[in-house]
């Protein structure tokens, strides 16, 4: 049988069982994939410099001729050397090539060739190691530099690349309708991935780069569109605009701040409208989303209609608990705790309650939207955090009730076009001051070194009468040499913080034990909490001020923030300090960052830039497939114009299911995990 574009990456000449290997370990297990493997940037060969004005230590492109090839040298341990006297026509320079015969041999004496590679030595003897070469009569003189990795070179790629596109040239596809490429004035996508490949030019190079981006967020938009399908049908719950909660509000130990009041409008409206709302509520940490939610859910139950409230974690799940019925109960509002650890028999009695209608609002964890659990009228449901869900239980929220109003609530200041692709269509209201009265999280990155002080800061703040946390990645001691919650605190307690309440909080407590430990946090009996990323979201002690974050350096920025956020959320100053001994110039980057800013949007989009967005979320949940071509950070500009494709190309076939549209969903199939879309 020939090898066809979905067949095992062996098929390929000359790929064996090594090569074929070296492959799988970048992801590539088919041509399909290996035509999908994109350059990252190209190597422009007429950039080259005679040898004089060659810049050592550093890459250079040179034009060279061999002049000979000199014996291969065979060293201990199985290593060859190969090396050549090459020229420009004006100085000499030796080549330096290891363990690679192969691409040594190709290599002729007396043929002029374009190499690219670093150039070490010294101003009168120099080399070029292991270059990337062509002849210098190949007229492709832009060549594309691709991720690789050990004992798979640039040659090597190209070569079996020759042939994946050979293959798919057999049955050429084009993916999008002819009307869509002329109106978006995309190239074909033929022509797209040769010329990304072995770009003719750099305006072709340029235009086909254009067209797999844009098909990559058209296809992520479809993709998620057909994922959501979201109804547009109208809700069998539009509530009465004459209703009031303004005595709700009024009752408030705080004023709202503006972002907050408007959200409360915004979310107030919608609920008065006869199709379901869906709207962001977006807000950083501590500007005070639950509040908004509290009021969203008492207009609801005093239009007779139930909400549920999800939160991503049980700690979070109880902690709303106690917030909403503060905020709820003296209005006659009856608030409950669903969550997967309430023992079955009193989860059978909740249930009971909930399909009766004697509970209004109902907090939880997913558990709130397990089949069993039957509601009287569920009409507004909230997400906090929305993002931590998977994508099978947003689904299955979805589908709770008779198309209830959505409100999602989210402290990632995801930008806006990414939110449009996760949530689809909806509407933001973004909440952009913090309560009067916060001051800035004071944030410091420091070494290991400096622990003692840390404490001593720690305990200062202790003797002030204010609590603290301190987070470690690990729960138990492993090889690694990260820190773990379990002998963390018990060293802190016999030295450093000896005397000082401390508790351990980690994910694999008992629900019931976290809630112990939260709720002594909360009332003040314990000092400080050493506890994993588990208080990562949400959680709300206005009289802890310090947050220590151990080996910083393994989380995300995004995390880091929504950690340094559990601080700050009262009147008194707080700080955040970081601590790492890692000096890689990017953990250093990222610790200038949060000691610099406090703006959750722009640290998201740093993270954004750094992760890119299959990893924004810390993991693959979401359902994003990764995007290797667009930047979305930097191509907002395309991203809106995939965006109204997608939306004309659903306009006229909801389900992808006409002839023309087979290829692109198809692709798009192959894109998400295929059972996703029904
Ligand atoms: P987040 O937006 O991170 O979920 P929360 O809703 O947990 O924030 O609120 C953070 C803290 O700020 C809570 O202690 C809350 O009571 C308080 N808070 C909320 N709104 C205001 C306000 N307008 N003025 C003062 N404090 C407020
Ligand atoms: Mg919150």
């Amino acid at each position: 049988m020939a090898a066809n574009l979905f067949s095992e990456i062996e098929y390929l000449k000359g790929v064996g069982k090594a090569r074929g290997e070296k492959y799988r370990r970048l992801g590539i297990t088919s041509p399909y994939e290996l035509i999908y493997h994109i350059p990252r940037d190209y190597l422009d060969f007429r950039t080259y410099v005679p040898v004089q004005q060659a810049v050592l230590n550093e890459y250079n492109v040179l034009k060279l001729t061999i002049t000979k090839k000199l014996p291969l040298q065979r060293i201990k341990g199985g290593l060859v050397i190969c090396k050549a006297a090459a020229t420009d026509g004006i100085d000499d320079i030796l080549i330096v090539v290891y363990n690679n015969v192969y691409g040594f041999q190709s290599m002729q004496e007396g043929v002029c060739y374009y190499m690219y590679g670093k150039v070490t030595g010294s101003f009168l003897r120099k080399e070029i190691s292991a270059p990337v070469f062509i002849r210098a009569d190949e007229n492709v003189l832009i060549q594309p530099k691709y991720p690789l990795t050990q004992g798979l070179s640039v040659n090597m790629v190209r070569q079996n690349m020759k042939q994946a596109l050979d293959i798919m040239e057999r049955t050429p596809f084009e993916t999008l309708p002819d009307n869509i490429l002329r109106k978006y004035n995309l190239c074909p996508l033929m022509y797209a991935l040769r010329n990304i490949h072995f770009p003719e030019s750099e305006t072709a190079a340029e235009l086909s780069r254009q067209r797999l981006a844009f098909d990559e967020l058209l296809k992520l938009q479809l993709g998620m569109s057909l994922m959501k399908k979201r109804s547009r049908k109208s809700t069998a719950f539009q509530l009465d605009k004459n209703i009031s909660v303004d005595d709700m509000l009024n009752g408030l130990p705080f004023e709202l701040t503006q972002g907050q009041r408007s959200a409360v409008d915004d979310i107030l409206c919608d609920l008065c409208k006869n199709v379901p709302m869906n709207r962001l509520l977006q807000g950083d940490v501590g500007s005070g989303k639950t509040v908004v939610a509290a009021a969203a859910c008492c207009f609801a139950a005093r239009n007779g209609i139930q909400s549920a409230l999800m939160a991503p974690t049980e700690i979070l799940a109880a902690q709303h608990f106690r917030t909403l019925s503060g905020f709820l109960e003296p209005f006659g509002v009856r608030v409950c705790l669903l969550t997967g650890s309430v023992t079955a028999k009193k989860k059978a009695a909740l249930r009971e309650k909930i399909a009766a209608g004697e509970y209004d609002v109902i907090v939880g964890t997913h558990a709130v939207i397990q089949k069993d659990v039957e509601y009287r009228s569920l009409g507004l449901v909230i997400t906090d955090e929305q993002h931590r869900f998977g994508v099978a239980q947003r689904a299955a929220l979805a589908e709770k009730g008779d198309s209830p109003h959505k409100l999602v609530m989210s402290a990632t200041p995801i930008p806006r076009t990414l939110a449009l692709i996760i949530y689809g269509d909806l509407d933001i209201s973004a909440i952009t001051e913090l309560p009067k009265g916060r001051k800035p999280v004071k944030t410091y990155a420091v070494t290991g070194k400096l622990r003692r002080r840390v404490f001593s800061f720690v305990r200062d703040r202790l003797s002030e009468g204010r609590q603290a946390y301190v987070v470690c990645p690990m729960i138990e001691d492993s090889e690694s040499d990260l820190h773990a919650v379990k002998s963390y605190a018990e060293e802190a307690a016999a030295n450093d913080l000896k005397g000082c309440t401390t508790a351990l909080l980690h994910g694999k407590m008992k629900a019931a034990e976290k809630d112990k430990v939260m709720e002594k946090f909360h009332s003040g009996e314990i000092q400080v909490l050493i506890c994993t990323t588990v208080v990562e979201v949400g959680v709300d002690v206005p009289n802890a001020v310090v947050m220590v974050i151990e080996n910083a350096e393994r989380f995300g920025l995004s995390q880091l923030h929504q950690l340094r956020g559990r601080v700050g959320r009262g009147e008194f100053e707080s700080s955040c300090i970081l601590i790492t001994d890692n000096t890689t110039d990017e953990c250093i980057r990222r610790m200038k960052i949060m000691s610099s800013t406090s703006d959750g949007f722009k640290i998201s989009e740093e993270d954004l830039k750094m992760r890119g967005p299959g990893d924004f979320f810390g993991n693959a949940q979401h359902g994003l497939p990764p995007l290797k071509i667009a930047d979305i950070a930097c191509n907002m500009e395309l991203m809106n114009r995939a965006q109204v494709c997608a939306r004309e190309i659903l306009e006229e076939d909801p389900n992808l299911s006409l002839k023309k549209n087979s290829a692109l969903k198809m692709d798009i199939l192959r894109l998400f995990s295929k059972d996703i879309i029904g």
